[in-house]
């Protein structure tokens, strides 16, 4: 098998060649970093997007087609929870609310992109006025805060609406960050929101003049590292994020090694992220 990834940003898109022997890394590295917050056993799965960002028809796999993916693994049964309504992604709400009405109060699996989760989902089911009742959803997202960030929607803020609109703990409200080109390589927050980097990848957090890691307390550039691409030149991306570094080997939830903190994208660049993007082209920044 053979596979491109292409950013979807309006840009001619990047594309990366991936072969059978990185695909399948990249799939059991998924695995293990989410095994240890989800257990081995699979669960329905509702994914906060429309089916045809997954299409597997396609030899183009998108950034979000590839993390709704990802998460496949766990899933006796994937839902999408949003359709498009002139091109516009909304909820859907009969199979939201039949998939809720048949799991509730049962292990799920929920995933979406930051974006979406904030302004389909928190803003539109919030105002309906209503919880899911998925009090043992774990709930993944990832994708991009830039634009949640201008409206000043910190994580705790984030974790109480979306948590409060499916049912379920804010603590089980996961934030996951990563590049697409290193897909496999996820850095999820732990139990006191900081992320931590799996065994076959890290990160450095480095200033920007230097490129030398900086000093816990202190902001840079996030650089990651992965040992997982072989098929492309994917293996160390300094990235366009500021980051900062928390601990190393000091974190009170017992993961070892660095423990960092997303802060924002470097100003005056163009936006190449998924999830900004999105936000972008759909031509709004706030709920609504
Ligand atoms: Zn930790």
């Amino acid at each position: 098998m053979t596979a491109e990834i292409a950013l979807e940003d309006g840009q001619p898109p990047s594309r990366i060649f991936l072969d059978r022997l990185t695909a399948q890394r990249q799939t059991r590295a998924v695995l293990s970093i989410l095994k240890s917050y989800l257990g081995s056993h699979r669960r329905p799965y509702l994914v906060f997007d429309v089916a045809a960002s997954n299409d597997s028809e396609q030899s183009v796999l998108t950034a979000r087609g590839a993390a709704i993916r990802a998460f496949e693994s766990f899933s006796t049964e994937t839902v999408y929870g949003l359709r498009l309504e002139d091109g516009v992604p909304v909820v859907d709400w009969p199979v939201v609310e039949s998939f809720s009405t048949r799991h509730a109060g049962r292990d799920v699996l929920v995933f979406g992109f930051t974006f979406l989760l904030w302004t389909r989902v928190a803003a539109g089911l919030g105002d309906r006025g209503q919880s899911l009742g998925l009090g043992r959803a774990k709930v993944f997202h990832g994708g991009g805060w830039k634009s949640l960030s201008e409206q000043a929607v910190s994580k705790r803020t984030f974790n109480t609406e979306v948590a409060k609109v499916l049912g379920c703990s804010p603590q089980h409200v996961y934030d996951f960050y990563g590049m697409v080109e290193q897909v496999g390589s996820i850095f999820v927050d732990c139990e006191q929101g900081h992320k931590h980097a799996p065994n076959f990848a890290t990160v450095l957090i480095v200033d920007p003049t230097t490129l030398r890691m900086v000093s816990p307390g202190e902001s840079g550039l996030i650089q990651v590292i992965s040992l997982l691409p072989s098929s492309y030149p994917g293996q160390v991306l300094l990235t366009e994020d500021q980051g900062q570094l928390i601990s190393i080997d000091q974190c009170p939830c017992g993961r070892q090694g660095v423990a960092f903190r997303f802060l924002s994208r470097v100003e005056r660049l163009e936006r190449r992220g998924c999830g900004d993007t999105l936000a972008v082209r759909m031509g709004e920044n706030r709920p609504s």
